[in-house]
């Protein structure tokens, strides 16, 4: 017997019949002898529906209130899929963040969570079998009583933290695609399903732009240990050998990787924004005079280049922040433009960034010159480029991304044979 974690995203929990699929999924599991905690996503679209009308409503909306509202898609589908055991005669609950409860800072809409109460679970787990069905995306602060939301795709999250409060053995994170790729496989048909993937190399695929797993949950996982294994829920539960070892992945620590390739994946966002400031006075300080009040915004930059200006005697400063956070970025240093001292704000929305991962990279040299060069033989314009132990990423034209995507993925040799 063991204790699983069984994710649904979206896509999986789309309709009726999709949800009633899922509880096959769990009934599989259940008949295995398996105690069981389930993470569900509101149903596909619908967060980004709730989204949309916290924005018509007011477009400056109060952030306790945005949460308040994106927080119901999942309160549907746990009480959905908790009828849809039912009908299966298995014993199963819906809980919301609140009611276990899920304690999470006080960052409305990007909340962290400090930790889970699992004792109800383990207690129902042991009296009565109960599957227990939890809202994910979803928390509470305590000093406030107020629901909180994780952050798009936060549903990944909830479901590895629960696995760690439940020192689940396991968390199966069931999504649209049976495993994590080399990259999109939506992008690029010839993706390679990954068998393993070390935490590292997957922290950074998906800081970089790989969705299908939240930053955040992969961090967790790497913390408390948790293996998580992604797969397929539109494999049909009635197909699936109790005994085999089914098509996904597992994220895991490097240790347990055999294989080692320089490269393991290549993630890209077009989410990215360009600023640069010109002719700025080149003495000590400016940096700090820029960086800082953004980051008193809380505005991640990310890729930072500085050269001398046109002038020769003046500096320009590039960068990249969150396509989100543009509007943000601009107004904070047009608005200090004499503290700073520059004579030029440029931006450009339409970049994307493209990373190569693999922690191969660590004592292979001259693995991001290849990519140069294969770049320019494409005439892809490289507008910035940062490097990492384990990675590196260009900033290209956004047009140019799929190309690029697909330049690099043949070029690293990870094109499906
Ligand atoms: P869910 O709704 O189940 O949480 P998401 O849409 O958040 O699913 O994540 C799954 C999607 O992630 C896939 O449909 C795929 O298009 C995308 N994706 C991006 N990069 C990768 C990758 N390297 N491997 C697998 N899927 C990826
Ligand atoms: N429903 C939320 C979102 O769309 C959380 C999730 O799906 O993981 O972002
Ligand atoms: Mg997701």
């Amino acid at each position: 017997m063991a204790r699983l974690v069984m994710k649904f995203g979206g896509t999986s929990v789309a309709n009726i019949e999709r949800i009633q699929n899922v509880a096959r999924h769990v009934k599989r599991e259940v008949d295995a002898g398996h105690e069981v905690a389930v993470v569900v996503s509101a149903m596909a679209g619908k967060t980004n529906e709730l989204v949309a009308w916290c924005t018509e409503a007011s477009p400056m909306h109060d952030a306790r209130e945005y949460d308040a509202v994106v927080a119901s898609g999942e309160q549907v589908t746990s009480g959905l899929l908790a009828i849809a055991l039912q009908a299966l005669g298995i014993q199963a609950r819906s809980w919301q963040g609140w009611q276990l409860p899920i304690r999470t800072s006080d960052a409305h809409a990007s909340a962290r969570i400090v930790d889970i109460d699992g004792g109800e679970i383990i207690k129902r787990f042991e009296d009565r079998k109960e599957v227990a069905v939890i809202a994910g995306f979803q928390g509470i602060n305590p000093e406030t009583g107020r629901i909180t939301t994780l952050g798009r795709g936060g549903s990944d999250t909830s479901a590895v933290a629960i696995a760690a409060a439940l020192k689940a053995d396991r968390c199966d994170i069931y999504t649209d695609v049976d495993g994590v790729y080399t990259t999109d496989p939506r992008v690029v048909p010839k993706a390679r399903r990954l068998d393993k993937v070390a935490f590292e190399e997957m922290l950074e695929l998906a800081s970089q732009g790989a969705k299908v797993l939240q930053v955040r949950s992969v961090e967790l996982g790497m913390v408390y240990n948790v293996p998580i294994f992604v797969r397929s829920s539109f494999d049909k539960p009635e197909d699936i050998d109790p005994h085999g070892t089914p098509p996904g992945t597992l994220i895991c620590s490097e240790e347990k990787i055999m294989e080692n390739h320089v490269v393991t994946g290549i993630a890209f966002s077009k989410d990215e924004a360009q600023i640069s400031v010109r002719r700025i006075e080149d003495k000590p300080g400016v940096a700090a005079s820029i960086f800082g009040p953004l980051a008193d915004a809380n505005i991640n930059v990310d890729m930072i280049v500085q050269n001398v200006s046109e002038d020769g005697k003046t500096t320009d400063l590039t960068f990249t922040v969150p396509a989100a956070d543009f509007a943000r970025a601009k107004q904070t240093i047009t608005s200090a433009q004499d503290k700073i001292g520059y004579a030029r704000f440029d931006s450009e929305t339409d970049v994307a960034k493209v990373s190569v991962i693999g922690s191969g990279m660590r004592s292979h040299a001259g693995v991001a010159a290849q990519a140069f060069a294969a770049l320019a033989a494409r005439n892809i314009n490289i507008r910035a480029i940062t490097t990492s132990e384990i990675k590196f990423s260009v900033l290209i034209d956004a047009a140019y991304t799929e190309l690029a995507v697909r330049t690099l993925h043949t070029l690293y040799g990870l094109d499906q044979v």
